[in-house]
């Protein structure tokens, strides 16, 4: 595929997931029911965060396919360099340098190998694993729509008679226990974590409502 013709692609597929964002985001101004109304935006948002997920998870890979097609073409034309490149990396490790060498001349004796080993060593990157635009998209817009549908769900189930507080409550147990499971992977404390995610939510929630006041929208 030449380089042109996958822009073209990228351009379409992103236009696309706008058009959608964008019919959603006009179905919604123009729904009068709120709760349906937030579904829209709420699908709008989803699509517009996908498209942009999409689009950055495409040029990172397109940006790593270019490193290694350079190191291939380094590879070929400059083989004993590239050969010395990777002496050193190993040399810095600790390896002895004759022994380095020795090492670098064995594993780039096979050309497949070779530019596996330099993509790994010298670009750190995994060339089996360069990250799927498509991948990315899909979780953003499940992710998305999980934590706009998850506020929502009091209105749509009309769940006693105070539904926003059950949408703010919901909203609170889901984001503190989002927040937890992250501080996992990262080894800190999770009511830190916890807390730290619903007070990040807290501010955006106030920024929310506050631009929803001005411009006049109210879930009565
Ligand atoms: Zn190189």
């Amino acid at each position: 595929m030449s380089a042109n013709h996958a822009d073209a692609e990228l351009v379409e597929r992103w236009r696309e997931e706008k058009t959608a964002a964008w019919l959603y985001g006009t179905v919604a101004a123009a729904e009068p029911d709120p709760v349906k109304r937030s579904m829209f935006t709420g699908l709008a948002g989803a699509f517009s965060m996908a498209a942009g997920e999409y689009v950055s998870m495409r040029s990172q890979r397109e940006m790593y396919e270019y490193q290694i097609a350079q190191e291939r073409e380094e590879l070929e034309h400059y083989p004993a360099e590239e050969a010395e490149e990777l002496a050193l990396i190993y040399n810095a490790r600790g390896v002895p340098m004759a022994q380095a060498r020795a090492m670098t001349t064995r594993l780039l004796d096979n050309p497949a190998r070779a530019l596996d080993t330099l993509a790994r060593e010298e670009l750190g990157l995994n060339p089996d694993d360069l990250g799927s635009p498509w991948g990315a998209a899909l979780s953003s817009f499940i992710a998305f729509c999980a934590g706009a549908a998850l506020p929502l769900l009091p209105f749509v189930l009309a769940l006693g008679p105070r539904p926003i507080a059950w949408a703010a409550g919901l909203s609170a147990v889901a984001l503190f226990a989002v927040g937890a499971t992250i501080s996992l992977f990262s080894g800190r404390s999770a009511a830190a974590g916890g807390l730290r995610m619903l007070l990040i939510a807290a501010a955006a929630g106030a920024v929310t409502y506050g631009l929803g006041a001005l411009l006049g929208v109210s879930l009565g």
